[in-house]
């Protein structure tokens, strides 16, 4: 799993793609992580490009290897930086299927959980439909016996 394509923002800044673009898998940074030589990358891409028995940066060839024994040479990217990529605004990862939403980055995950074109989210689709239709009968019964009592209302009122 890599960073998140350039072609899902809808308003990215030359400045913004250039400070959030990973130089590993060319995307906006997923869960970004600084070297120890200063470079940010996707903790994914990092650790893959590591274990392929790579031990120095893609970008500056600054060597790197783990400090102590099983530690990794960087750290995660400060959460201001982090902050900075949740806000930028991309579209839905089932855009292709139909999904019209545009949404901050951090708010992602929680969409995804509900969209409605997400094939994994069928089960609950079911079960909120399940939910409206029991919602509408509860109410509907309610309205039926409140016009009931107004009709007998009138009648008491008529004699
Ligand atoms: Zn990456
Ligand atoms: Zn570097
Ligand atoms: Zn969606």
């Amino acid at each position: 799993m890599t960073g998140y394509d350039l072609s899902r923002f809808v308003d990215l800044t030359e400045d913004q793609k250039n400070e959030m673009l990973c130089g590993i898998c060319l995307a906006i940074l997923k869960s970004p992580v600084d070297t120890i030589c200063g470079h940010t990358f996707c903790c994914n891409c990092i650790n893959e490009w590591l274990n392929q028995y790579n031990e120095s940066c893609p970008q500056c060839r600054h060597y790197l290897s783990p400090i102590f024994f099983n530690s990794k040479p960087y750290i995660d990217s400060t959460k201001r930086f982090r902050n900075l990529i949740e806000k930028l605004r991309i579209k839905c990862d089932f855009a292709d299927k139909g999904c019209e939403e545009v949404l901050e980055l951090g708010l992602l995950r929680k969409h995804l959980l509900k969209c409605q074109f997400n094939e994994c989210n069928h089960d609950l689709k079911f079960g909120f439909v399940f939910f409206n239709f029991l919602i509408n009968f509860v109410f509907s019964q309610k309205w039926s016996t409140i016009g009931m009592d107004s009709n007998e209302r009138q009648r008491n009122a008529t004699t």
